[in-house]
């Protein structure tokens, strides 16, 4: 599922593909992906613009148009983009079709439709609604940041790494991948932790992300030693080779190992 090495590779892939061309038609396929606006008014917003920018905060996309407004996608639990001449053919579950004046188009794919679709008129303003932490990737968060978010909280450090409002961007597995890598048990007490364990969090999160954008999440790519191919039942830990514990944080399914990751 998308979480912000996923978004940052689709928002390279928009900037390298759909900026400075003419959007000649907006198809919206399921407007039940739609936010606070009707099809008809997305269409008339983008219909005879063009992209000329992109950002992005934690695994939310913003497209912006010369038209001065901004395009701002979530891919939810599955979804990508494609950019083609019949980007369908390999974006099946298209629910948004947009389609340039060179006779390209870009397919936003939601499989499963947990996906959402906002008009913005302003990047800062979106995402002081939604409460949005410091971005966990770029630019780089601070120590500073990631000790003000963990200090005094009383829940699993787990759960304080997906919490979108203290650092935006990490979501189920990368932020099993981060515990793992700097050796910290998912369900300690986040405002527990003392300073070398803060110090290896923050670093494992720019270490991470880095690899995992840099290998285009690619799990075939990731390196043997990394938590992320191993997620199924029964597989053992890369490092000590004991078998791999199943438990729910914050109703999440979560993966570690008991023995290299018991406490710090
Ligand atoms: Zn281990």
């Amino acid at each position: 599922m998308p979480e912000l090495p996923d978004v940052e590779v689709f928002r390279r892939y928009f900037q390298s593909t759909a900026l400075h061309q003419r959007i000649e038609s907006v198809e919206v396929r399921d407007e039940t992906l739609l936010q606070d606006i009707s099809a008809k008014r997305l269409e008339s917003a983008l219909r005879g613009a063009r992209f000329t920018d992109t950002r992005r905060r934690g695994k939310y996309l913003f497209c912006g148009t010369d038209a001065g407004n901004w395009l701002v996608l979530h891919f939810g639990m599955s979804g990508f983009l494609k950019y083609g001449k019949e980007p369908e053919s390999e974006a099946p579950h298209s629910r948004l079709l947009l389609r340039f004046n060179n006779g390209f188009a870009l397919a936003y794919d939601n499989q499963r439709k947990l996906g959402r679709i906002f008009l913005a008129e302003d990047v800062e303003s979106f995402i002081a609604d939604r409460d949005l932490g410091p971005d966990a990737w770029d630019p780089p968060l601070s120590r500073e940041d990631l000790d003000c978010t963990f200090e005094g909280r009383r829940a699993a450090v787990k759960s304080v790494l997906m919490d979108q409002s203290s650092i935006a961007g990490l979501g189920n597995e990368y932020a099993d991948e981060v515990l793992f890598q700097a050796g910290i048990d998912p369900r300690r007490k986040a405002g527990e932790l003392d300073a070398n364990a803060l110090a290896a969090i923050h670093g494992k999160i720019r270490h991470v992300l880095g690899e995992a954008i840099e290998r285009q999440v690619d799990p075939d790519r990731f390196p043997d030693s990394w938590l992320l191919p191993r997620r199924a039942k029964g597989e053992t830990c890369p490092r000590c080779g004991r078998k791999l514990s199943h438990i729910r944080i914050g109703g999440r399914h979560t993966v570690f190992c008991p023995v290299c990751q018991n406490g710090a």
